[in-house]
């Protein structure tokens, strides 16, 4: 008997019981109605944000436009949906069209980067974007999505933080100078009387007068525009003996074992104080961020073009997330937990670059870091 027999037979009305084909109807409409309700929450939450939210074809027209960016821009949805993002450049900037286009079509998010844009009154505001691609059901980009953050604020902040630092080291500078001038003559005073009395009090003042100096040109070389000035002293020499110097000078005040892997060497063509600044800024913090019975071994490797120190320590690691950041100005991971002022790896960085090298790292969280430099090579060696 069929099923329509069967039901007939129990007296209940086939009209309203379900046949499969209706279920399948009506659970794939609870599905699409559990879709919808997911995709207007979702739209509900791009509108509502304070970000500008923003996507674009791959042409680079504005395909919509939410209540963020309405905010941020000052253009309505209406009048700016079907316009090109190009509007939103500003003169400066309109090389990041291309370069962002190139990222996205190749399926690559571009993230917080940092660029200006124009706004419908013509104003240049600072904003952090994050572009993402938007990918068809073939895996195919056929867009993208924006998300843009005014980071005026933040700027303008990082600007007066740094004129402070510079005018409050420039204050300091004056004021060591010349103690550092008393000391010595001090210095020369005590010797001539054979004083033994009061000499060593004198020499640790004279050493701490030092590492204040120190303090006070590392701070002084971030300042705004230092960089720019910057005079660099190349000459050829063998990278691995300067190394070994700071080496024997550092091993005198710490527990760690620090060891050199030394090679034959080789000369570099570089600015040998500068290079020697880099190369203490990273032994000093293999020193700080790992415990003293660990090892710290330094290496140099050669390549075809330049030469390539490092420093690796056994202590706690940095995340990957990180490792970017870290070589921003007065960036600290373990902030309150080791001292510091987040600015050695910065000057590094600035300093290697201006040099024709580079820095970077490789790290393990609780295992350690390896920190590299490269400088190039003299050409003859
Ligand atoms: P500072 O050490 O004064 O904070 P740096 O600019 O030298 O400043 O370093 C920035 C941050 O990078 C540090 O605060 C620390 O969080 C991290 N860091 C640098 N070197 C190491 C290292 N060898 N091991 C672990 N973390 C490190």
């Amino acid at each position: 008997m069929s099923d329509k027999n069967n039901l007939e037979a129990s007296g209940k009305s086939p009209k309203l019981m379900p046949t499969v084909s209706s279920l399948n109807n009506q659970s794939e409409m609870t599905n699409i109605l559990k879709m919808m309700e997911k995709l207007l929450h979702w739209a509900a939450i791009v509108e509502s944000s304070d970000d500008a939210i923003i996507s674009k074809s791959m042409e680079g027209y504005i395909t919509s436009w939410n209540t963020g960016a309405e905010k941020l821009y000052g253009y309505t949805a209406e009048e700016i949906v079907g316009k090109p993002v190009s509007v939103l450049m500003p003169a400066d900037r309109e090389d990041d069209f291309p370069n962002i286009m190139r990222e996205l079509k190749e399926g690559r998010k571009v993230d917080h980067y940092e660029t200006r844009r124009k706004t419908k009154d013509g104003r240049v505001i600072d904003v952090s974007i994050t572009v993402s691609p938007i990918k068809d059901a073939s895996g195919k980009v056929i867009g993208a999505s924006k998300i843009a953050r005014d980071i005026s604020e933040q700027i303008e902040y990082q600007k007066r933080r740094e004129d402070f630092v510079s005018a409050a080291s420039h204050e300091l500078k004056t004021p060591i100078t010349t103690q550092k001038v008393y000391e010595g003559l001090l210095k020369n005073l005590m010797e001539k009387n054979g004083d033994q009395e009061y000499l060593p009090y004198l020499q640790k003042m004279m050493q701490q007068t030092e590492k204040l100096h120190k303090l006070v040109n590392d701070l002084l070389q971030v300042s705004r525009g230092y960089m720019g000035q910057l005079q660099l002293d190349k000459t050829k020499f063998y990278i691995e003996d300067v190394l070994e110097e700071i080496i024997n000078d550092l091993q005198k005040t710490t527990k760690h074992k620090l060891l050199q892997i030394r090679h034959e060497p080789k000369y570099v063509y570089a600015d040998k104080d500068r290079t020697g600044q880099v190369f203490t800024n990273l032994l000093n913090n293999a020193i700080k961020y790992s415990a003293e019975d660990k090892e710290i071994i330094v290496s140099t490797f050669y390549r075809v073009n330049e030469a390539v120190v490092s420093v690796q320590d056994f202590g706690i690691g940095i995340e990957e997330k990180y490792y970017e950041k870290i070589f921003e100005k007065f960036y600290r991971v373990n902030n309150g937990t080791y001292p510091g002022m987040g600015i050695g790896l910065a000057l590094s960085s600035e300093i290697m670059k201006r040099q024709g090298g580079n820095v970077w790292l490789e790290s393990e969280v609780g295992k350690g870091s390896t920190f590299y430099f490269s400088l190039p090579m003299d050409e003859e060696s």
